[in-house]
């Protein structure tokens, strides 16, 4: 009888794990990409990369040369917030602020972003309405629904990287 209960819990967590491999795989999104950060080989295996144009102010536009490299990997990328800053979607934003963004992603990327990610998958209902009006999708499924991968993992995020094969 015991050893049925540990066989039940065991298979239990083997399709908890095998639903948040294949949800993790649909698609396989990036996150925190900017020049400043190196993360070829999950770049190349990802499906959609989530940019973040002005880390610690910091233009991607100061990187032609990586521009073009993202370019010609033909990918999907979208925009992942403002500064990156903690919660900085759940504050009012200036709509300024993220055209200027979303006119450095379309310089480095030749297109408008149209697709949008809020830093911690934190978005106020004005910020998703004007993020949407300035026609972008946003994406804010939680890890435990759509398990994704960090460019640059610190502390506990590099746990998560590993748990989903990063
Ligand atoms: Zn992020």
């Amino acid at each position: 009888m015991k050893i049925k209960n540990i066989i039940i819990v065991v298979s239990i967590m083997i399709i908890i794990y095998s639903l948040l491999i294949t949800e993790s795989r649909n698609p396989l999104i990036v996150d925190d990409l900017h020049p400043q950060y190196s993360c070829d080989e999950l770049t190349e295996k990802s499906d959609v990369l989530y940019i973040t144009p002005l880390l610690n102010n910091d233009s991607i536009l100061n990187y032609p040369q990586w521009c073009a490299e993202m370019k010609s990997l033909n990918k999907t990328f979208g925009l992942h917030g403002i500064i990156h800053q903690y919660h900085e979607l759940l504050e009012p934003i200036e709509e300024e602020d993220l055209k200027e963004v979303m006119t450095i992603f379309e310089d480095c990327f030749g297109y408008k972003p149209r697709l949008f990610r809020p830093p911690y998958n934190k978005i106020s209902k004005e910020n998703k309405v004007l993020v949407e009006r300035l026609g972008m999708t946003v994406y804010s499924k939680t890890y435990l629904l759509h398990p994704y991968c960090h460019c640059q993992p610190y502390s506990w995020m590099k746990i998560l990287n590993i748990i989903i094969g990063c």
